[in-house]
């Protein structure tokens, strides 16, 4: 059974105050809080464990490679991959995006298309911008409609035998839409277009099943799904990751090196040059652990009730406008009251203890598109309650009253 206040009892931050009231966290599309299990997890490898990995024949580093490679296995089950050597550890999703579009012009010829999207992360734009500058390929865009969901008659028609890559979120973390990327990775196939999905807003919040959606890479960031932060996911199929070049050069990477020639280690090594986030990589594993307790069904049914509550509740304010107010999203509910500046209403229920993201969400595009400065975004997690909500309905309602 699905019991909130237990789990709250998990997280510590969730005790402390924030200017006299009680801290109410609603920017988890930003950063997740983190449970004591994943907070513990990264004492006891310092305490108990710290050494480096797959090097020394001594015991302490053999026990801290298991412990590192039994996170790796931990990730391969959590999203149903193939294989482990498929789990490329980086440091973080940024970092997984950049490790394909940095060795991607083997993938890539002149002249090709690369299609995004248009509610892009700047992170899931500027790679394949800095791409196409090297490889002479031209960026194309495919719209999003008024309510936010993209306009898929124009992904129909952007794609062609010239499409190379296909880059698109699994759920955008300016608007919080779920984006349809089944339909959109069998399209990119069709035309023998290569795909990479951003699941940074998706990971930990749904089911991701890596077999099923049969995307060619898929990226993850460990901070948002109860992980800690400097540690990142890239998926990739055996293939498609056997011919990417790597993006880093390094000890653990390598075969056989001399000054005349140097060949790469196998998967997932290739990608992994230097010491890696070891601590950061058992504590992810400690987190998946956590997830899988709670269940990932139970984690997503009950963030769609707080979706659909705060957004009604929401919508109680007057001239309240909510950005990508579709049936199919995350618990991400990004709006804008009357012309108030987001920043000014931000502040406001900071004071208050609310805290709630104001800005651009490096998304500026998106904002652009809807002709805005910004928004404010209210982002829930598993650990949050209708209650807060509430408070943050009030919070909002005082902070009209100040600002009108
Ligand atoms: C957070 C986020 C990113 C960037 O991830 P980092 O952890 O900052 O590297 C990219 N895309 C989306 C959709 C995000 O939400």
């Amino acid at each position: 059974m699905f019991e909130v206040q237990k789990i709250r009892a998990d997280f510590p931050i969730l005790n402390r105050e924030v200017n006299g009231k009680p801290l109410i966290y609603f920017d988890n599309a930003a950063t997740s809080q983190k449970p004591q299990q994943v907070i513990d997890a990264i004492v006891d490898y310092y305490q108990n464990y710290n050494a480096n990995i797959h090097r020394g024949v001594h015991a302490l580093s053999q026990e801290a490679t298991d412990l590192f490679e039994a996170a790796r296995e931990k990730v391969r089950t959590f999203f149903n991959i193939p294989q482990a050597k498929q789990v490329i550890f980086t440091a973080g999703n940024t970092h997984s995006i950049n490790a394909v579009a940095s060795g991607a012009h083997v993938f890539v010829k002149q002249g090709q298309d690369i299609i995004v999207s248009a509610v892009e992360h700047h992170s899931n734009i500027v790679p394949w911008q800095m791409l196409c500058e090297r490889v002479g390929a031209h960026l194309k865009v495919i719209p999003v409609l008024d309510h936010g969901e993209l306009d898929m008659d124009a992904y129909h028609n952007l794609l062609s035998e010239n499409t190379a890559f296909v880059v698109v979120n699994h759920v955008s973390n300016a608007l919080g839409v779920t984006n349809p990327v089944e339909e959109i990775i069998e399209a990119a196939h069709k035309v023998n277009a290569l795909t990479l999905i951003d699941g940074a807003q998706s990971c930990g919040h749904m089911t991701l099943d890596m077999q099923a959606l049969d995307a060619d890479f898929y990226t993850m960031a460990a901070h948002k799904m109860c992980g800690p932060t400097g540690i990142g996911i890239l998926y990739g199929k055996e293939e498609l990751l056997n011919t990417l070049p790597p993006y880093q050069g390094g000890g653990e990477m390598i075969d056989q090196v001399s000054f005349e020639e140097t060949t790469y280690a196998g998967l997932p090594h290739k990608f992994e040059a230097g010491t890696p986030n070891i601590a950061g990589g058992i504590a992810l594993g400690a987190a998946i652990d956590y997830l899988n307790e709670i269940g990932m069904n139970h984690i997503a049914a009950y963030e769609h009730e707080l979706l659909e509550y705060g957004t009604n509740r929401l919508k109680e304010i007057e001239g309240v406008t909510i950005y990508g107010d579709v049936s199919n999203k995350a618990a991400v509910i990004s709006f804008n009251i009357a012309a108030l500046h987001p920043y000014d209403l931000g502040t406001i229920v900071d004071k208050l203890g609310v805290a709630v993201r104001t800005g651009h969400h490096c998304a500026q595009p998106v904002m652009d598109r809807f002709q805005i400065p910004g928004t404010i975004r209210a982002s829930f997690a598993f650990y949050n309650t209708k209650e807060e909500i509430d408070i943050l309905v009030q919070a909002l309602q005082r902070a009209v009253n100040m600002l009108a």
